[in-house]
């Protein structure tokens, strides 16, 4: 069970840092970051984030509970595991906001948003059936919202589903089902099996003593000059969370930066997933 996340009301809490550390799936790699920003780079929603996904680890870094677990970027992030591909140093950066979107809704902090709602109803579709149907799923998601709400939707897209039905997109009768119910049980199963497996092998490595928790660092140019703040959090946390790491010496250019050569124009002209134009890219990443 995941320890409890102290309710601090503090802008910088690096208890936080800590907490995500080690009850988000993957949150044990977010030390390995080194805030190249590809992975914001590459984002293709990230303009319609508060901050993007090295922004946020960045925040998650230096204890910024509030400002993280309220973010839109918890909600738009699509999972397209852009970034996650992306990352030079391999971190499960997709996961990780999922892990933070989970534990906003677990702890309060996100309102019932919309996908989280319907992230419900496409779940409880899945494990009933192997499949998602959509009429169950639909009336499941807006019914969520209450009697009323729900029956005023409904009426709002009768128009919508009717038309499916017509085109053969949506059909009538009994919900379709996977056929084999004891391999989609097994495999669900299997599932938690892993995720609990995962969680034991992490509590292993941070209760054992002797286990080597010392790393190399590469601070990067950015963390020298423009953004200080970064290195300083960075030092901060390493020791709260009981680890080393060493500063490689002589270390120089990782070559990340060449995106914003000429004002930016190779990060925006689209070619690694960013909007053209949007001056909040700027802001935001
Ligand atoms: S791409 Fe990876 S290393 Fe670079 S900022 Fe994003 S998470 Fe950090
Ligand atoms: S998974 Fe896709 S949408 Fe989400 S932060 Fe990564 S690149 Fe952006």
């Amino acid at each position: 069970m995941a320890t409890p996340l102290s309710d601090s009301s503090q802008k910088y809490d690096l208890g936080f840092a800590r907490w995500v550390y080690e009850n988000v799936k993957g949150g044990d790699q977010l030390s390995m970051c080194m805030q190249c920003g590809a992975c914001s780079g590459s984002c293709p929603i990230g303009t319609e984030m508060d901050y993007g996904p090295r922004k946020l680890i960045m925040m998650v870094r230096a204890g910024m509970k509030e400002a993280v677990l309220t973010s839109n970027t918890l909600w738009n992030c699509t999972h397209c595991y852009r970034c996650t591909v992306r990352c030079p140093r391999g971190i499960p950066v997709t996961n990780i906001i999922q892990g933070l979107g989970a534990t906003a809704v677990d702890l309060g902090y996100a309102r019932e948003e919309d996908t989280t709602r319907f992230a419900r109803s496409f779940w409880w579709s899945v494990v009933h059936f192997g499949r998602t149907d959509e009429r169950l799923v639909t009336a499941k998601y807006y019914f969520s919202f209450g009697l009323k709400t729900g029956i005023r939707k409904g009426l709002e897209n009768l128009k919508i589903a009717l038309g499916m039905i017509m085109k053969g997109r949506m059909h009538l009768g009994l919900p379709h089902k996977v056929a084999d119910k004891k391999g989609l049980k097994a495999i669900l199963e299997k599932a938690a099996e892993i995720e609990a497996r995962d969680k034991q092998g992490l509590d292993r490595i941070m209760n054992d003593q002797g286990a080597k928790k010392k790393f190399v660092y590469y601070p990067g140019c950015s963390s020298q000059g423009s953004s200080k703040h970064l290195d300083e959090s960075l030092r901060a946390v390493v020791p709260a969370l009981g680890l080393e790491m060493e500063e490689i010496d002589d270390w120089n250019c990782c070559g990340a930066s060449v995106g914003d050569i000429g004002g930016g124009s190779l990060a925006n002209d689209g070619s690694v997933g960013a909007q053209p134009g949007k001056s909040r890219r700027a802001e935001s990443y």
